[in-house]
């Protein structure tokens, strides 16, 4: 069994922003927001994995992409769930289906050429060819299309499906007709057909001509879709391998393979009230959910589809999420229940499928203070029943110290430290870490201390700060942390808000004028006194921040413009520190 169940791999998620045809024409090119921007984690089986962060920083959108909710822009997502779990279902392709309808046409065809030689010893063969057929030959092809329709039959009883078999009857009829008679030749024409047609690699949906599935046991998310790994891949044949290539298949949107891949992975959203459809009954909706993930059997048939089976699953999942008497709430509709008791409902539905990892997306947030911590202990004794692991996704660290056995905290789309729960709350080593921790209200006037958090708002995420991401809000930047032009132009901004700095800002000023771009600010001169503007630029860095002071590489008049601009960023990468990784220049 694999004890890493997820692996990210430098994934990026990106929103493009609607932009009108002008504002693209005058702001060039296409803008997205960076909701994820690079990101690595592990999730070990069984555990409780933590994305914690403020409002905004992506943790939701990396969540949604575990499930293939979100198209990905970079990078990889490996999920891989344990084989023993899993049981083969079996459909009955519809292309299949048609292979033999086809099959059977031409045998019949077949037979009734010999049926009919055998009456009049001449004729016009069906397939447009004129032929006179001696005595013997009749026999033969009375012989030859009696086996063509039996193989025809096994083609279409098969059990299970799976294209060795299929390829293997086909490929007896195809020897038989070839061997049969010179007009073989055109059945033998139609049979290779048919076993190009099983053995063709088909990357939009080899699944659905598959006809056994194989439950997948490792989905590998991409910018392309999702990349299906079918169990025992490796045990191909090297006729298979050479004729359909790795078992893999990708697909788009909604498939087959998103389907298994939901029944492995499901989600607790945040708001119940959004996520119940407020038209249906309790009972329905996880009807609903048992139906649409119930394996199906031989023979096409979902195996749970029976209703009164389907209504005591339902009421065994009101049971463990604690909606007792569960017949009660079976018949109710959602809208007549708390916001504690939807959320209960919102968690059996996840249940239904037997997932074996559980996206918790703030799944307290909206609920009154009174019973989160009855949802939360709910949620640890469901994981241990039902042998979960979970992202945890939360914005409150008090409530992932609770819960989380490893954490990772998430900034504007990057991971800035990640490791085991204990160590970060014990010692958090990135500064914006210690800001959070240190945002924890504690409820004891006495031990009240000075905290030092992050200035200012989260920066816009369609234009990310350069270096370290949080840079213009980190109490201990360094002065190769990625300063830039627009640091400089807030820093003036800031400045003149106080009423004796006005003088500056007459002489530097008006904000507007100043442009800035990448690693440097400038503004015209053509209007000012350069000397002047140049003189004001360089009091006015004496006084700012040292990071920021230290960062200029120079100010200088280019041509008609006085330019600031900033030396490049140390190069950031997340390095181990004392047991966890950390991304920030001061390690
Ligand atoms: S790299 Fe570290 S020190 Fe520099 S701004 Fe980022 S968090 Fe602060």
């Amino acid at each position: 069994m694999p004890d890493v169940l997820v692996r990210v791999r430098d994934l990026k998620v990106y929103y493009p922003l609607f932009r009108g045809f002008v504002q693209r024409l005058l702001g060039g090119g296409a803008r997205f927001v960076r909701a994820v921007d690079g990101i690595s984690f592990e999730v070990q089986r069984g555990e409780v994995f933590g994305l914690v962060g403020e409002s905004g920083c992506g943790k939701s959108t990396a969540g949604r992409s575990l499930m293939g909710l979100t198209p990905i822009e970079e990078g990889e997502i490996v999920l891989e769930f344990p084989s023993a779990s899993a049981k083969p279902q079996f459909i009955r392709p519809r292309e299949l289906k048609m292979a033999c309808v086809a099959w059977w046409a031409v045998s019949a065809a077949y037979l009734a050429t010999a049926t009919y030689y055998g009456v009049s010893g001449s004729a016009l063969f069906p397939f447009g060819l004129v032929a006179t057929v001696p005595g013997p030959y009749v026999d033969a092809l009375g012989i030859v299309g009696s086996v063509q329709v039996l193989l025809g039959l096994a083609l279409w009883l098969l059990r299970p499906w799976s294209r060795r078999p299929a390829r293997l009857v086909a490929g007896i009829g195809a020897a038989i007709a070839f061997a049969s008679l010179p007009w073989g030749l055109l059945l033998f024409g139609v049979e290779v057909g048919i076993l190009v047609y099983l053995g063709t690699p088909d990357p939009s949906g080899l699944v659905r001509r598959q006809g056994l599935l194989l439950p997948a046991t490792k989905f590998t998310l991409t910018k392309d879709g999702i990349l299906e790994g079918i169990p025992r891949a490796e045990q191909q044949t090297w006729f298979e391998r050479w004729f359909i290539g790795p078992r893999t298949v990708r697909t788009a949107g909604f498939s087959w393979v998103l389907k298994q891949l939901r029944g492995k992975v499901q989600i607790v959203y945040q708001d119940p009230h959004a996520a119940l459809n407020p038209a249906l009954t309790v009972g329905e909706l996880l009807r609903h959910a048992l139906q649409a993930h119930a394996p199906i059997a031989p023979g096409g048939t979902r195996a749970s589809s029976r209703l009164e089976e389907v209504n005591a699953k339902a009421l065994k999942l009101l049971d463990d999420v604690g909606l007792r008497p569960p017949d009660q709430f079976f018949a109710k509709q959602s809208t007549d229940m708390s916001g504690g008791q939807k959320q209960r409902v919102v968690i059996a539905r996840a249940l239904a499928p037997k997932p074996l990892l559980l996206v918790a997306d703030e799944p307290v947030a909206m609920l009154d203070m009174s019973i989160r911590a009855k949802v939360l202990e709910l949620l640890l004794d469901l994981k241990e029943k039902y042998g979960l692991t979970y992202v945890f996704i939360t914005h409150d660290l008090a409530t992932a110290k609770l819960v989380c056995d490893r954490i990772a905290i998430m900034y504007l789309g990057r991971l800035v430290e990640a490791g085991e729960a204990r160590r970060i709350y014990a010692d958090p080593k990135h500064p914006y870490t210690r800001a959070l921790l240190q945002a924890i209200p504690i409820p004891d006037p006495s031990r009240r201390t000075k905290k030092e958090l992050p200035k200012g708002e989260v920066p816009d995420a369609v234009f990310p700060p350069a270096g370290c991401r949080f840079h213009p809000r980190c109490p201990v930047a360094l002065p190769t942390c990625g300063w830039e032009g627009r640091d400089f132009l807030d820093y003036l901004e800031e400045r003149w808000i106080d009423p004796s700095n006005s003088d500056e800002e007459a002489a530097l000023g008006p904000i507007e004028d100043w442009k800035s771009e990448d690693l440097g600010a400038s503004r015209s001169v053509r209007k000012g006194d350069p000397e002047v503007i140049v003189a004001r630029v360089q009091a006015a860095l004496k006084e700012a921040p040292k990071p920021l002071a230290e960062a200029v590489d120079r100010v200088a008049l280019e041509l008609d413009r006085v330019v600031v601009s900033f030396r490049p960023p140390a190069r950031l990468e997340p390095k181990e520190v004392e047991g966890r990784i950390v991304e920030c220049l001061l390690y």
